[in-house]
Parts: structure tokens; C-alpha cells; sequence
């Protein structure tokens, strides 16, 4: 049954599609929230009224710039910098920062997008953004390293601030490239100001948690959608990709609750370790030797490596994609379907295909979209803001219990959005739908 708010959805999209040609990703990010929102506009005509849709798809701010760095052969390269500060509705603007080749406007955008929505889940009073490079930290020096992230924030550093716009980690920048971005903050503006970045190092600042707050998070959702159905993860296989942190941690949490996770993977390839994961030796190969994760299992008995192929092959009841966009097609869904998966939550931004998502759906298989699922590594951001702003330090525990609260938090605006509007069950409906009324009465007050 159509709803009445449909054609003045497909309207907007059109029009910002032709208005922002050749942004693939952002144009299915965008599409991703639009379709499921009908039935929250057909309750609030309001928002339709007051141009919140043309609104909401346009950032209030998006700067591109030129990062000029010396390598180490005394060369100058050039790579290309952005910031889009999608939405500051509910708070100053917060998301993380990419560093990887592949990173275009359409990427950037994407993703500030889907931070608006999350961010809103997680009610911590946070706004939407998010930026990063073309720049490769792949192969390079500590000192290249260290020139890109100085030349980076020598423009950054205008548009940021504590009440401004937080910055923090995303896939290529880690607690190494916050230290010299953090830094060079600092040394250009005259001001400590401990708020200005997140995911900093615990003995500066740094919140408890952060680093493994995103994977944890998608755990933690997991068990609250198992719950629903009186189940848990306790017993259960789960298949991971990625071996950033996003994946290390959410192993490490599977572990914690009982569960054993099989997987990890890179652009190389993946493991499978039908032992269960050994913790200790992926840290040591990702985070310490910096390794391609074929030398896991060069080292364990239990495992095999297998380059390229499709991690989604291996059965699990569980699946958590955690590497990078669009990594989940429909033939992997339909893999994982068939091994009989029983829950997938998206560790990663918009890992799985719009049609792997269906797929999931309709064979009742319990999915979390990332802008829940994933919400506890943006959250944890928030605490770490909080804690900068009372000048307070909040141990380990302490603050995993605040992140297994949030989590629950979001998981409930989620589930309790779809029952109403129609779509018991559906996390994509509720958490779009629970997040844009939220950013949406902010806009229109
Ligand atoms: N990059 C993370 C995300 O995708 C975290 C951003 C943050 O902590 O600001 O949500």
C-alpha cells in the first residue's frame, strides 16, 4: 500500500540525485533512509511542509582542500582533503576521519550522512560529519605519516573545535595519526583543548573503552536482537571480516559471551580458524607487527588462509561485517542464508548491498544496519567528550557499563520505532525512522 508521503520522497531523492551526479554511495545512503521513512512523514506532515527533506540531504557545510607533504626521497605529493559538516541539529558536528585510497567526495558524504542518524541513536547530543584523505598510510613511514597528518590539520584546524566540530578515527587513522593530528591542533591554535578529538591516547585524554567501543557495541547489539527471540550468543559461530579494530574487538566481546568467532580477513584475503580466533596473536600481527593477516596463519596450526574468495563462504550463525562499504553482496547473503545464519549486525558503515539486506530480511535472519549496530564507537566518542569537558577520568568498567547501557538505549529506539510504524522486527525502518523524527523535530524547533 502506497503511502501519501511516497512521492514527495522520490522527489527529493531525484532531485538530489541530479543535483549530486556521480556520488554513487552517497546516492544509496541516502536512498537507504528515504525509503524507509514514509510512514514517520505520514504522522508528521509538518516536516514535509517545512522543506526538512531538501534540507536534510543538503550538508550546511562541506570544505575541500590541498594537503601538500614532503616524503621521505624529499619529494612533494599532493593529496586532497575533505570535512562535510553535514548536520549540527543536535549537537556540534562528530565523525570520524578516513584515510585510505579510495576516499572521494561521494565516500565522505556517505558517510557524514548515515552519522547524522546514528548519532542521533545514540542521544548523546551530537551532530553529523565526517572527513578524510585520498592520502595511503599503507607502506608509509612514521615521518611521512607524521608531515601528512601536520599538513592535513594546518587547514583542518579553522573549521574544528570543541563546540565546533570533533573529528576522530575511522579506517586508516588510529591512535598514531590522532597523536600528530591532535598535536599540530594544539601547536597551531595555542590550546589544549582535550575536546577538539576523540579516541585520543588514554594517558592524554583519551576515554577508557574507545578503542574497542565499536566492536563491543555491535555485540552487545547482537545479544539485545538475540534477546528478542530468547536467544543469546552464548554457544553460537561467528564469521567477522576486517581486522581493524572494529573486528578485533568484536571478536574479542564474541569470546567474552561465549561464542566462538572463526574469521578475520584484509584486502589480501581471509583467515579461518576453526580453533576460534587466538586474540592475542591477531593483536600482535594487526596491531603491533602491522601484517597482512596471512601471517595469522603462518603461525597457527589451526588455521588456513585463503587468499581473495569470499569470507562469507565460511558458515556461522552469526555475521559481522566489519571491513569497509559494500563488502556483503546478495550471492553472500544468500551463502550465509543457506549455512543458516541466524543474526548479522554491520560492524563496518554500509557493508551489506541494499538487495543482501532484503535478503537477510526475508528470510527472517535478525539484521542490525550499521547506524545502529555500529553506533557504540561514536557514543564512546561522546563519553570521551564529556569526560574532556568535567576534566574527569572514568575507568574500564565503568565505562563499559555506559556503553552497554547506550547500546541498549539504541536497540530499544530501534526496535520500539519499527513496532510502531507498522514494521515489527525491522531495524532498517526503526532505527531510520526513530533517528530522522529526532533530527527533524530538532531542525524544525
Ligand atoms: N568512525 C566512527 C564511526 O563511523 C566513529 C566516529 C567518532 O567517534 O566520531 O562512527
Amino acid at each position: 500500500q502506497k503511502s501519501p508521503s511516497s512521492d514527495a520522497l522520490s522527489s527529493v531523492y531525484q532531485t538530489a540525485v541530479a543535483r549530486n551526479a556521480g556520488e554513487p554511495e552517497f546516492h544509496q545512503a541516502m536512498h537507504e533512509v528515504l525509503e524507509s521513512i514514509a510512514p514517520a512523514l505520514d504522522e508528521h506532515p509538518e516536516f514535509l511542509e517545512s522543506g526538512i527533506l531538501e534540507r536534510i540531504v543538503e550538508p550546511e557545510r562541506q570544505v575541500m582542500f590541498r594537503v601538500p607533504w614532503t616524503d621521505d626521497r624529499n619529494r612533494v605529493q599532493v593529496n586532497r582533503g575533505f570535512r562535510v559538516q553535514f548536520n549540527s541539529a543536535l549537537g556540534p558536528y562528530k565523525g570520524g576521519l578516513r584515510f585510505h585510497p579510495t576516499v572521494n567526495l561521494s565516500i565522505i558524504k556517505f558517510l557524514g550522512f548515515e552519522q547524522i542518524f546514528k548519532n542521533a541513536l545514540t542521544a548523546q547530543g551530537i551532530g553529523g560529519a565526517k572527513g578524510g584523505s585520498d592520502f595511503d598510510p599503507h607502506g608509509k613511514s612514521d615521518a611521512e605519516i607524521m608531515r601528512f597528518c601536520q599538513s592535513f590539520m594546518n587547514e583542518l584546524y579553522r573549521h574544528l573545535g570543541e563546540h565546533t566540530d570533533v573529528p576522530a578515527g575511522d579506517i586508516g587513522v588510529g591512535a598514531r595519526e590522532i597523536g600528530y593530528l591532535f598535536g599540530q591542533y594544539r601547536k597551531v591554535t595555542n590550546r589544549h583543548e582535550s575536546g577538539m578529538f576523540t579516541g585520543k591516547g588514554t594517558g592524554w585524554g583519551g576515554a577508557e573503552v574507545r578503542t574497542e567501543a565499536t566492536g563491543y557495541g555491535a555485540v552487545f547489539f547482537t545479544e539485545e536482537m538475540f534477546a528478542t527471540r530468547n536467544a543469546s550468543i552464548d554457544g553460537k559461530t561467528a564469521v567477522v571480516s576486517g581486522s581493524g579494530n572494529v573486528a578485533i574487538y568484536a571478536i574479542e566481546k564474541v569470546q567474552q559471551l561465549g561464542g566462538k568467532a572463526l574469521t578475520a580477513s584484509d584486502s589480501s584475503g581471509y583467515i579461518v580458524d576453526e580453533a576460534g580466533i587466538d586474540l592475542d596473536l591477531l593483536k600482535q600481527i594487526k596491531e603491533v607487527e602491522r601484517l597482512r593477516i596471512s601471517s595469522y596463519a603462518e603461525r597457527r596450526t589451526s588455521a588456513r588462509f585463503v587468499s581473495g574468495g569470499s569470507v562469507w563462504d565460511v558458515p556461522g550463525q552469526i555475521a559481522l561485517p566489519s571491513a569497509t562499504q559494500n563488502e556483503l553482496s546478495l550471492r553472500d547473503a544468500k551463502a550465509l542464508i543457506s549455512n543458516g545464519v541466524e543474526a548479522v549486525a554491520e560492524g563496518a558503515n554500509m557493508p551489506c548491498l541494499p538487495d543482501a539486506v532484503h535478503a537477510f530480511q526475508q528470510a527472517g535472519v535478525l539484521f542490525g544496519p550499521g547506524k545502529a549496530a555500529n553506533a557504540g564507537g561514536v557514543a564512546t566518542s561522546a563519553l570521551e567528550m564529556s569526560q574532556n569537558a568535567s576534566r574527569q577520568r572514568w575507568n574500564f568498567s565503568d565505562s563499559e557499563d555506559r556503553l552497554h547501557n547506550i547500546m541498549r538505549g539504541v536497540h530499544s529506539a530501534a526496535f520500539e520505532a519499527a513496532d510502531r510504524y507498522g514494521r515489527p522486527g525491522d531495524y532498517v525502518v526503526g532505527a531510520n525512522t526513530a533517528a530522522f523524527v529526532k533530527v527533524a523535530d530538532a531542525m524544525l524547533a
